[in-house]
């Protein structure tokens, strides 16, 4: 399952040729201080210094002074150095995250415009050299001297046993596992940057998309970015009986050209040529709906492979960290082994029992008996499971606007929202009185403290004439985030274990939240109906964005396997690719085979191999429901969960639920729904 990696040069190359008798003799000399039992330390403080070493921390001299000076030898002196580490971490996270959230505030709340220097105020980190400062002073290698450093293995077949405190090290010491020079790091940011840059312009002027008799079937000025854009309207053409199947086709189609680099380079992003995607005839616009965006030559001639040199632009950039981090040398081990800690073996085979499952098929004939025609691949797309509401839009905007009229009412509520969800009276005092609501410039969103000391914030949108339901729904969710964000720091055992294992637990806990909105108004729950309903979306999705994280994998395999492909090579390889799975995992149900599409995702482009967790985060959002559900009182629990903190995602789900991270609540959940819905 792992590749190997290729990447040129390795951390031993680079370490001083004395390192190793200075470690010797210094082995020695602290045993002979200390005594025989901390000879396991001392060798394992000894060799995580000199992976990190370089020649300008100080030669032989220097570092055997700082050994002999800062390896803690007893209990006592361990404690010590943990407990005020723990404190000034704390310390320094919470103030740094302090002045990002001063910096961005002008940019994140509804107070007046935004100037141009407050952009630069809200783009600056300062954060940004922490670690390269802590390997300068050595405070880094402090703590490599002393505490463990540990692998992904090691965090799963020993953490379950360990005691918090020892939790508490391997994360204390996880800050400091990689000393990546800053000018790689800048080449991954601007390779990263450059990416994003490509996929923001990334439109389609679909007016000027015309099919084989020459008709526009979308309207003037119609803009859709690609992914997104084109996604989400296929989706809304669902609702249009006459036009929308071939609105649907045809977006299809476009969404093929960009995946082979087929489509006309001078179409991207231009209201001023029409386009036959199906023939990919070009002409000049016929009609005019906006000005054309550019002044080459109107010409057929395809994009160049740029999407797939830009995928490769951010695949070399990370690959030259590899040499610096050596417990995850790929850029795929870090994200399976530090960013989600669950092995990609393991991923793997849950995206496949997803996309194996028998409810596939049975979903899949359900959709075509609401359809009434037989599926085509863009309906990987469907969403017509729909939950439905008692009360029109309008009503509910009518409903909350008079309960809050402004953030200040919204925020005086949070303590009898909080009961409402099960909280002790003085539970929910504690929480509200940790939470502080700001006016948002957007729709919303959860900003947490990083230290004791300080507030999280609620940042949501009230409009003039007051909140609305959708601003309502949005701020319940970010509560939930306020609540976790509250537990997980203040009422934690030990602080360096602040926090979920990543977000997709976060988001959980804030769709508790979210789903039980309704009640929270003072409204009858969502029925039965509407429950299996949304299961069945949340279902169809996940079986869709499986197989899209399985594309994303086997092109940043295929990548490490090949570093000298050229961008005409990854595109054929990842169009196989996407064929392979499509072919292996979709064409049964719908009976098409070597379908693209899999592999349209933006996200494949730019976020360095993010897709997988999108289904992690379906099954997780499942199991805590499930869970939540059968404890009855979500404030109990929520708490009880909370408290966790950032444990590997196995640990946290068998303390929260009692078994590991899977898909079985989501299956489960789906089976039911389909048995519902044939009972009707
Ligand atoms: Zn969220």
């Amino acid at each position: 399952m792992k590749t190997p990696s290729k990447a040129n040069g390795s951390q031993a190359a680079t370490k001083p040729n004395w390192i190793a008798t200075s470690s010797k003799k210094m082995e020695a000399e602290l045993v002979a201080k200390y005594g025989e039992p901390q000879r396991a330390r001392v060798q394992r403080g000894l060799h995580q210094v000199s992976e990190f070493w370089r020649t300008e921390d100080g030669d032989a001299g220097v570092f055997e002074d700082f050994v002999r000076t800062n390896f803690a030898g007893d209990a006592a002196a361990l404690d010590t150095m943990f407990n005020r580490y723990q404190r000034l971490l704390e310390q320094l996270d919470g103030h740094m995250h302090e002045i990002n959230r001063e910096f961005s505030q002008q940019s994140d709340l509804d107070a007046g415009a935004v100037l141009a220097f407050d952009e630069i105020f809200a783009g600056y980190d300062p954060s940004a050299h922490v670690v390269d400062d802590f390997f300068a002073n050595k405070l880094a290698f402090i703590v490599l001297l002393n505490f463990p450093l540990t692998t992904l293995d090691q965090r799963l077949h020993d953490g379950p046993s360990w005691s918090r405190r020892q939790w508490a090290e391997a994360r204390l010491a996880q800050r400091f596992d990689k000393r990546i020079p800053a000018d790689v790091n800048l080449a991954i940011s601007q390779a990263t940057a450059e990416a994003g840059q490509y996929i923001a312009q990334y439109n389609i002027w679909m007016h000027h998309v015309i099919d084989a008799q020459g008709q526009r079937l979308f309207p003037p000025k119609m803009r859709l970015l690609s992914h997104w854009n084109l996604r989400d309207e296929i989706k809304a053409d669902y609702a249009d009986a006459q036009n929308g199947l071939a609105k649907q086709r045809t977006i299809q189609q476009v969404m093929e050209r960009i995946v082979t680099q087929t489509i006309p380079e001078v179409v991207v992003d231009n209201p001023g040529v029409d386009w036959n995607p199906y023939s990919n005839e070009v002409k000049p616009a016929a009609e005019k709906d906006a000005d054309a965006t550019k002044s080459e030559p109107i010409s057929d001639a395809r994009e160049p492979d740029t999407r797939y040199a830009t995928l490769l632009k951010t695949y070399l950039a990370s690959r030259q960290a590899d040499p610096y981090s050596p417990t995850a040398p790929t850029l795929i081990d870090r994200r399976f082994d530090e960013d989600r800690e669950i092995p990609e073996a393991r991923v793997k085979a849950m995206l496949e029992q997803i996309l194996t499952s028998p409810l596939v098929v049975q979903t899949a004939q359900l959709i075509q008996s609401r359809l009434g025609r037989p599926l085509e691949p863009f309906d990987v797309w469907y969403n017509g499971f729909r939950p439905g509401s008692k009360y029109s839009e309008a009503e509910l905007d009518e409903m909350v606007s008079r309960k809050y009229p402004t953030p200040e009412a919204y925020q005086k509520d949070i303590p009898n929202l909080l009961m409402k969800l099960g909280f002790a009276p003085d539970r929910a005092q504690y929480v509200a009185s940790n939470i502080i609501v700001d006016p948002a410039r957007g729709s919303g969103h959860a900003m947490g403290a990083e230290m004791r000391s300080a507030k999280a914030h609620l940042r949501t949108r009230v409009e003039k004439t007051g909140m609305n339901y959708k601003g309502f729904n949005i701020a319940v969710h970010e509560m939930g985030h306020n609540v976790e964000q509250t537990f997980s720091l203040n009422d934690i055992d030990y602080t360096l274990l602040q926090g979920v294992p990543n977000t997709a637990f976060t988001e959980a806990l804030a769709f508790v939240f979210q789903g039980h909105d309704l009640e929270l108004l003072g409204l009858p729950a969502p029925d039965a109906r509407a429950q299996a309903e949304k299961t069945l979306n949340d279902f169809w999705g996940t079986y869709e964005i499986a197989g899209v994280g399985l594309v994303d994998m086997g092109v940043w395999h295929w990548m490490y396997d090949h570093p000298q492909a050229t961008p005409k090579q990854l595109n054929d390889a990842t169009v196989q690719i996407a064929k392979d799975i499509w072919n292996r995992y979709y064409a049964p149900v719908f009976h098409e085979k070597d379908v693209v599409l899999l592999g349209i995702y933006s996200h494949m482009i730019d976020a360095l191999l993010y897709l997988p967790d999108y289904s992690l985060g379906h099954m997780i959002a499942f199991q805590i429901e499930e869970q939540m559900k059968k404890a009855g009182a979500i404030g109990p629990e929520f708490e009880r969960m909370a408290k966790m903190g950032r444990v590997t995602p196995d640990l946290w789900m068998e303390n929260a639920t009692g078994k590991p991270v899977g898909p079985e609540a989501l299956l489960e959940a789906t089976q039911k729904a389909l048995a519902a819905n044939s009972q009707k």
